[in-house]
C-alpha cells in the first residue's frame, strides 16, 4: 500500500478527504510525519498545519488549519477529529487577523486580572488565528 485515507472531521462536517503519500501533523511533541504502513496509533493534536502530500496528484501539498484534537491511524486510514478546521483556501485571512488581535487584547486583559482561565482561553484563541494566518498566506 503506497497511499494513505485521509479525513478531517469537524461539527460542522468533513473538511477534507483525500488520499495521500504523507502527512505531517503538529502532536505535543512536535511535528509528526506519517507514511504509508504507519503503526496504528491515537495522538493529540495541537493547534498546528497539516501538510498534505496528495497520492492522486503529484507534487501537489493541501494545507489544512487544524485547530487541536485527535489523530487516529489505523491501517492507512487517518481520521483527524478537531473542534474545527479549515483549507488553506477557506481561510479568511482578514478575519483571523481580527481575531488576533482580539485574542491578545483579551490575553492583556485576562494577565492584568490573574484569571488563568481567562489568560488559556485567549492563548488558545490567539493559537487558532496565528494558525489560521500561517496557513492561509502558504
Ligand atoms: P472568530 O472570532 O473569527 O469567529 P474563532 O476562533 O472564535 O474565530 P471558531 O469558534 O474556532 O472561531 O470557529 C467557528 C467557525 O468559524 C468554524 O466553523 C471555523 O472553521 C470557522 N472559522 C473561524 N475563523 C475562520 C477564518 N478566519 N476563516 C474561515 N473560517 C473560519
Amino acid at each position: 500500500m503506497t497511499e494513505m485515507k485521509v479525513q478531517v472531521v469537524t461539527p460542522d462536517g468533513i473538511k477534507y478527504d483525500h488520499r495521500a503519500s504523507m502527512i505531517i501533523v503538529g502532536t505535543p511533541d512536535g511535528e509528526m510525519g506519517i507514511m504509508p504502513g504507519h503503526v496504528n496509533v491515537i495522538a493529540p493534536l495541537t493547534v498546528h498545519e497539516m501538510k498534505v502530500y496528495r497520492a492522486d496528484q503529484e507534487k501537489t501539498i493541501n494545507w489544512v488549519a487544524v485547530n487541536g484534537g485527535i489523530i487516529e491511524v489505523k491501517q492507512n486510514h487517518i481520521t483527524i477529529i478537531a473542534d474545527s478546521a479549515e483549507r488553506k483556501r477557506d481561510i479568511d485571512i482578514e478575519r483571523a487577523k481580527r481575531a488576533k488581535a482580539r485574542a491578545e487584547r483579551e490575553l492583556e486583559e485576562a494577565q492584568a486580572q490573574h484569571s488563568a482561565d481567562q489568560v488559556r482561553r485567549a492563548q488558545v484563541a490567539l493559537q487558532r488565528a496565528i494558525n489560521r494566518i500561517n496557513v492561509g498566506n502558504k
